[in-house]
Order: C-alpha cells, then sequence, then structure tokens
C-alpha cells in the first residue's frame, strides 16, 4: 500500500524482475532476500510502525519499502544518487575484507591501467585481459586478492586501487545506454545493507508525508 504512493504497482514488479534476473551486480535472489531480512531488522528499530497502524501502515509495508530501495535511486523523488549516498557515509564500511576475498573478477578498465602500472611496476605480470570486455583488464590472483593483507585486511595498492575497488558496493551498469550505478545487494556487506536502509527510510519517509497529504474520502 505505501510503495504505490511512490511507484506504479506494474513499474515495479517490472524492475525488480529485471533486478533479479539481470547478471549485473550478480544478485542472486537469495542473497537479496537475506540482505532484505538484515535491512527489515534495522528499519524495526528506526521506524516504529505502531505510529502509524492508525493509518494502515503494516509489517508488510515495511518490506515492500525495502524492496523498492533495492532498485530504484532516489534521485527518483529528488534525493541524493546511490553514488552520493555512498560517498557520503564511507564510514559504513567495515573493512571486513569479503569484497577483496570473495570477488569473482577485479575489472580495470584500460584508461586506468597506466596510472595503476606507474604507481605499481610489479603487477605488470598480475594483470591479464577480461576476455569478455575488450577495453577492460582484470587482475590475476584473486579470491582472496593478493593485496589484501590477510589479518588487518588492508589494501597493500589502496592509494592507486582500481576504480571498482573505490567505489564498491555500487557496481556500475548500462541502463538503455546511460551508465548507473547500482548497489551490489550483499547480506554480508555492512556498507550494502546501511545503504538499502538509509535509502527505506527515506523512501518510508516520504511515503508517509504523501499518505498523510492525500485527501480523504
Ligand atoms: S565494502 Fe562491504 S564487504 Fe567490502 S570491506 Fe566494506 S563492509 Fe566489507
Ligand atoms: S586491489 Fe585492494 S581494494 Fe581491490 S580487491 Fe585487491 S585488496 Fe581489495
Amino acid at each position: 500500500m505505501l510503495r504505490d504512493l511512490i511507484i506504479d504497482k506494474e513499474l515495479f514488479m517490472e524492475l525488480r524482475e529485471r533486478a533479479l534476473t539481470s547478471e549485473e551486480g550478480e544478485n542472486s535472489p537469495e542473497e537479496v532476500e537475506l540482505l532484505e531480512k538484515a535491512v527489515f531488522k534495522r528499519l524495526k528499530k528506526k521506524r516504529s510502525i505502531k505510529k502509524y497502524k492508525k493509518l494502515g501502515v503494516t509489517k508488510g509495508d515495511l518490506n515492500e519499502i525495502i524492496e523498492l530501495a533495492d532498485i530504484i535511486g532516489l534521485d527518483t523523488i529528488g534525493g541524493p544518487s546511490n553514488y552520493e549516498l555512498a560517498k557520503a557515509h564511507q564510514e559504513w564500511c567495515t573493512i571486513c575484507g569479503r569484497c577483496c576475498t570473495e570477488s569473482e573478477s577485479i575489472f580495470i578498465h584500460k584508461d586506468e591501467l597506466n596510472i595503476l602500472l606507474t604507481f605499481n611496476p610489479e603487477l605488470e605480470n598480475g594483470i591479464i585481459h577480461n576476455k569478455l570486455y575488450p577495453e577492460h583488464f582484470e587482475l590475476k590472483d584473486i579470491q582472496p586478492c593478493k593485496f589484501m593483507h590477510p589479518e588487518t585486511k588492508r589494501c597493500a595498492i589502496y592509494d592507486s586501487r582500481p576504480q571498482v575497488c573505490r567505489s564498491y558496493p555500487l557496481v556500475l551498469i548500462d541502463s538503455n545506454g546511460k551508465a548507473k550505478n547500482i548497489i551490489n545487494l550483499r547480506s554480508e556487506c555492512n556498507y550494502s545493507i546501511q545503504l538499502i536502509l538509509e535509502k527505506s527510510i527515506i523512501l518510508f519517509d516520504e511515503a508517509i508525508r504523501r499518505l498523510q497529504d492525500k485527501p480523504r474520502p
């Protein structure tokens, strides 16, 4: 009910289906479900539905808002983009090292290759061409990445690390010919959970505002 105040139901279903079946961002339905559960727990602490029960708001509404936060950028309702939110809250990364341990590929765009090799000449033998994307190279020896310190989880080439590492948990995708940052929905990444939580809070508040502004029958 609440979600319908922000987005048309059919459009939501279409976007959700597309997001879950897309390989971009590698969001498996199981992983998304786990992440949504983690966000739900935190959202319940931030926004009590008791306060809004008289307006007909339910726990199901919270879940629906979280699903919406997974798939739309807040810039569609005049809020910050995924990039702006992530940049403003780098403290949400707990430096757990999972992204440096579990990522299946660390892409390097051809335009960043020179600078990477200038600062890390030893990388020359640690980079290979990406077979699928001709404009990209990728790091060899990942899972875990050999630049991650096994104990501190710090990156040995932090200041010149590839762009994909700087942006994580955002992933750049092509959306109808335009580049768009989506959040990689990882249930064990605190950064990702907090980003979806923050978006959910903003969407929830906006939906409640619209609900309260709605003319009574
Ligand atoms: S981005 Fe996420 S997975 Fe990577 S270190 Fe930070 S909290 Fe961990
Ligand atoms: S280059 Fe650094 S930030 Fe990127 S995966 Fe390796 S250790 Fe992590």
